[in-house]
């Protein structure tokens, strides 16, 4: 049996020249297109005909945004853009209205770049090279965070005018990624900063936190908000009003009404007058994570060195892999979210010997993915179970590689970062997309 797609899978005309068209229609078509057009180039004889490849849904960021108003109506949402700085993921977001969480100058100039107002940028990286804070001068970039004496005293000399934001340490050791190695002032250290703040004459406007990145308990957020509290109390004594609380990432897609609840509870609890008070968040990952899935090509595959023959089906242990894939993208590519990130992407078949159609009769046999490259690190998943027909030329999807992939991967030995195919997804919501993308690009 032959690939073959009866989907719709029309081009909108092109809305922002110069980038990737937009498609229609679910992400799963696009995945199974994406296949079909890489075998009709490698038919073609194209080189890198069968390029791994990203779909990108850009009506599920679309949700996601809703559902953030809903479940957070009075957090303004400033997307952490390290977390996947796509151009079309940050135009729906800035056409959506949300703020943006830059770490660089780099980051910054390309979120200023689409037009968005300076106001509605936060410098959170509070350990910033002092050429950076004098290019946020000069771009309108007001507000930024810190954490110590020296960043005060950059900020003082460079950029008097700063509105500043103190960055406090909270409980992370429940979160994939934890931050509070590297950023966030003790409590304990809050006094003197404040009062070293007020001796240069600098402007501090209010508190943020990060719980941590991939932050599954929520009460790490019910414990910030109490923290920020008590430095909002230690603001007032050091002579100011604060009037920004930052709440920070780590909002999870899976957990995301439990933790909104949970802070919206904390907040009700310890800021109950908050007429004054302007609060915004950095989500990063809850945004993007599961808008993004990635397509790779099984480019090769072999035996494991201990099996005592070069058979495929050599019987052996089920519980070790019996056959290697190796598929070309890797850990030095878009998976380099399991050594940065902390994740276990998972395969699943895309194409099982030419066919989409995979029989459940076909028997599973326990097999490892690589990556493209020489180095044995590169390994995308040690064990897996895949069926046992599988071969070179099918193809491999994997879900939930929008957060922390393709921002971080490398060209190490030669392979290409791959490249995202979009659509505004297969529901009602994509002529919404389109009309929100379109008043955009219109506006700009
Ligand atoms: N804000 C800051 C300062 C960060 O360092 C990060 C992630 O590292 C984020 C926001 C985004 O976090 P997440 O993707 O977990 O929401």
């Amino acid at each position: 049996s032959t690939l073959k797609d009866t989907d719709t899978h029309e081009i909108d005309e092109e809305i922002f020249p110069g980038l990737p068209p937009l498609h229609h229609g679910h992400p799963n078509v696009h995945l199974r297109n994406g296949v079909i057009k890489a075998l009709e180039l490698s038919a073609q004889g194209e080189p890198d005909a069968e390029k791994a490849f990203f779909v990108g849904d850009l009506s599920y960021i679309y949700q996601q945004h809703m559902r953030w108003r809903k479940n957070l109506p009075e957090v303004q949402p400033f997307y952490a853009i390290k977390c996947h700085p796509d151009p079309y993921v940050l135009r729906l977001l800035a056409a959506l209205g949300a703020g943006f969480d830059c770490a660089s100058n780099g980051e910054i100039s390309q979120v200023l770049a689409l037009g968005v107002d300076p106001s509605r940028v936060i410098f959170a990286n509070p350990c910033k090279a002092s050429s950076f804070i004098r290019q946020s001068a000069k771009a309108g970039v007001e507000m930024m965070t810190f954490d110590n004496t020296d960043e005060l005293y950059k900020v003082a000399r460079i950029y008097p005018g700063a509105k500043l934001v103190i960055r406090i340490l909270t409980d992370d050791s429940k979160s994939l990624c934890r931050l509070g190695l590297k950023f966030g002032a003790p409590l304990v250290t809050v006094p003197a900063l404040l009062c070293k703040a007020r001796e240069l004459n600098l402007d501090v406007i209010g508190v943020s936190f990060h719980v941590g990145s991939g932050c599954y308990d929520a009460t790490a957020f019910s414990d910030a908000v109490m923290r920020a509290r008590a430095t909002f109390d230690m603001g007032k004594d050091a002579g100011y009003d604060f009037q920004l609380l930052d709440v920070g990432g780590g909002f999870e897609d899976d957990t995301f009404e439990t933790t909104a609840s949970v802070l919206r509870n904390a907040i009700e609890q310890y800021f109950p007058e908050r007429e004054n008070l302007r609060i915004i968040a950095e989500p990063g990952r809850y945004y993007v994570a599961k808008a993004f899935s990635l397509a790779a090509n099984i480019i090769a595959r072999r035996a494991p060195p201990q099996a005592d023959s070069g058979s495929q089906d050599v019987d052996m242990d089920p519980e070790q892999p019996s056959v290697m894939y190796y598929i070309n993208d890797g850990v030095y590519g878009a998976f380099n979210c399991i050594l940065f990130d902390h994740q276990s992407p998972q395969p699943y078949v895309l194409s099982l010997n030419g066919s989409f159609h995979v029989p459940s009769s076909v028997p599973l046999r326990a097999s490892s993915v690589w990556g493209p490259t020489c180095d044995s690190m590169d390994c995308v998943c040690p064990i897996t179970q895949l069926p046992s027909t599988l071969e070179v030329g099918d193809w491999l999807g994997f879900d939930n590689m929008g957060a922390y992939t393709a921002c971080a991967a490398s060209q190490f030995n030669g392979f290409e970062v791959s490249n995202a195919i979009y659509t505004t997804g297969g529901g009602h919501l994509s002529a919404e997309v389109r009309k929100v993308l379109k008043a955009f690009a219109a506006a700009a």
